[in-house]
């Protein structure tokens, strides 16, 4: 069998949509899965879209995802120039070749005169009055200078048909198909007609893309046909959808992959999330490494509605991730989010990340998990009760008081020893452990939750500003006494 060739075809925009990471993701599965070959390829004809430093953009993305392609402009394979305006030249070659083959024609037609075959709405098909001119005629216009296009000339009549492998059998009409501009008047391929020969050229067998282009695809079929070509095979996608009316767009934000990486997620636990948006795995493991995808990854689990982008769950899946990353690791990703709260280089990060790794679900959470550090105030004192615990008011106080006295002669000021101290307190004075811990708690945070009890976070602020705040709470509880 032929080796499987797909390929990505970004446009060079600036940003990397989640939809076209989930394409790229895909054509790569099925790349891997097989063994065969997966080719970046970059879409810059459209030039007034051409935005600075935007290839550079597609490369880190693709590095950060994890998805290594095999060739592309920074590796060639054999089938280069992989950037679509360095391959400008040949795109008139093969449009003339098309048009002596039948399959397109010399449109000469002026702007003033395609006004007039549009309705009120702007609507209305080119009429093919260009194919009508003899040879001759299309020659004298060409050497007089006349500005022209290149038009793909589709038959009036019958059927193009074709069998995707996600969607089945596709059958359009050829008269509700146009003759849509191959090549431009400024020489510039469209879409249209570059992808079909870059396709061709490239050797891609198995073309994995959005679903906008599905119904198109007969187009380019008529293409491949009237060259001569083998036609490849299809593999269109349906859109990640915001709700069930909206797209997920740019316009709405959070679109965008690095927006992601922004809010603090891993690069590994979005590819990980957009690989189940619009595939099911067969079994119900949704944490899935790459390898596991590569190894799962199969064309019956791909569906053909829509999908529904949730960020909630996306969210879970990488509190999943971060659960698994090691202290240094999860320090790397943190310290810009430490940096930027109210604690910054005031702890020890160390201790702060053995207590956020299992209590955040992305980076961007650990501000307002650690600010109540800072953020000790007089509060209510009315938190101190607790049905269940039996803790009132003159309990609470009681717990503090003996932690007070305790906690004064404490040296070795560490969390296992302070558990073992506020332990023996407890039974000491017959009471629950619960009834030391949590007033203590909330008399050193003020807070009603914290990541991490009494004895983690007293280990974190240290003894002078556990005593300090232990101090400020007795007396409050005093007054309200
Ligand atoms: N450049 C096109 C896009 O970004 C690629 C479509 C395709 O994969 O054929 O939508």
């Amino acid at each position: 069998m032929e080796k499987i060739r797909t390929r990505f075809a970004p446009s060079p925009t600036g940003f990397m949509h989640i939809g076209n990471l989930r394409t790229c993701l895909y054509a790569y599965l099925w790349a891997r899965k097989n063994n065969g070959t997966f080719v970046l390829r970059i879409e810059d004809t459209d030039q007034e879209r051409y935005v600075e430093g935007a290839v550079d953009v597609i490369y880190a993305t693709l590095k950060k995802a994890g998805i290594d392609h095999d060739e592309g402009p920074d590796k060639d394979g054999g089938y280069g120039p992989y950037i679509q305006s360095e391959r400008k030249s040949l795109y008139l070659k093969y449009a003339q070749e098309l048009v002596e083959k039948g399959g397109a024609y010399y449109c000469f037609c002026s702007k003033e005169r395609l006004e007039t075959l549009k309705d009120e709405n702007g609507i209305g098909k080119y009429d093919k009055h260009c194919l009508s001119l003899t040879k001759e005629e299309v020659n004298a216009k060409l050497q007089a200078g006349e500005p022209y296009v290149i038009r793909q000339n589709i038959p009036e009549e019958g059927v193009s048909e074709y069998d995707d492998m996600v969607f089945g059998h596709i059958c359009v009409p050829n008269k509700d198909m146009e003759d849509e501009i191959l090549i431009k008047s400024d020489g510039m391929p469209t879409y249209n007609f570059a992808n079909v020969v870059d396709d061709h050229l490239m050797h891609i067998n198995c073309v994995i893309r959005g679903v906008e282009y599905l119904s198109s695809t007969p187009k380019y079929n008529l293409m491949y046909d009237a060259f001569g070509w083998e036609r490849p095979q299809y593999m269109h996608l349906s859109p990640i959808m915001k709700d069930a009316q909206h797209k997920l767009s740019k316009r709405y934000g959070d679109a965008n992959f690095e927006d992601f990486l922004e809010k603090g997620y891993l690069p590994e636990a979005i590819v990980n999330y957009i690989a189940l948006l619009g595939w099911s795995p067969k079994g119900n493991e949704e944490i899935l490494s790459m390898d596991q995808l590569i190894d799962m990854f199969d064309i019956e689990g791909i569906s053909k509605s829509s999908s529904i982008f949730d960020e909630a769950k996306m969210r879970w899946m990488n509190g999943e991730y971060i659960k698994k990353l090691s202290v240094e690791d999860f320090i790397k990703y943190a310290k810009p989010y430490f940096d930027a709260s109210k604690i910054a280089g005031k702890y020890d990060y160390t201790k702060l990340a053995q207590l956020l790794i299992p209590r955040i679900e992305i980076f961007s959470d650990i501000p307002e998990k650690v600010n109540f550090l800072e953020e000790f105030k007089e509060y209510d004192v009315s938190m101190f009760e607790h049905k269940k615990m039996k803790i009132t008011l003159d309990i609470a106080l009681k717990a503090l008081t003996l932690c007070q006295d305790t906690l004064a002669k404490v040296d070795v000021w560490t969390n296992d020893n302070l558990k073992e101290i506020l332990s023996s307190i407890a039974q000491a004075n017959e009471m629950k452990t619960g009834q030391v811990f949590l007033p203590l708690r909330l008399a050193i945070t003020a807070a009603a939750s914290t990541p991490g009890g009494a004895t983690e976070i007293a280990e974190l602020i240290g003894k002078e500003e556990t005593l300090r705040r232990l101090d400020f709470s007795i007396n409050l509880l005093k007054k309200a006494l």
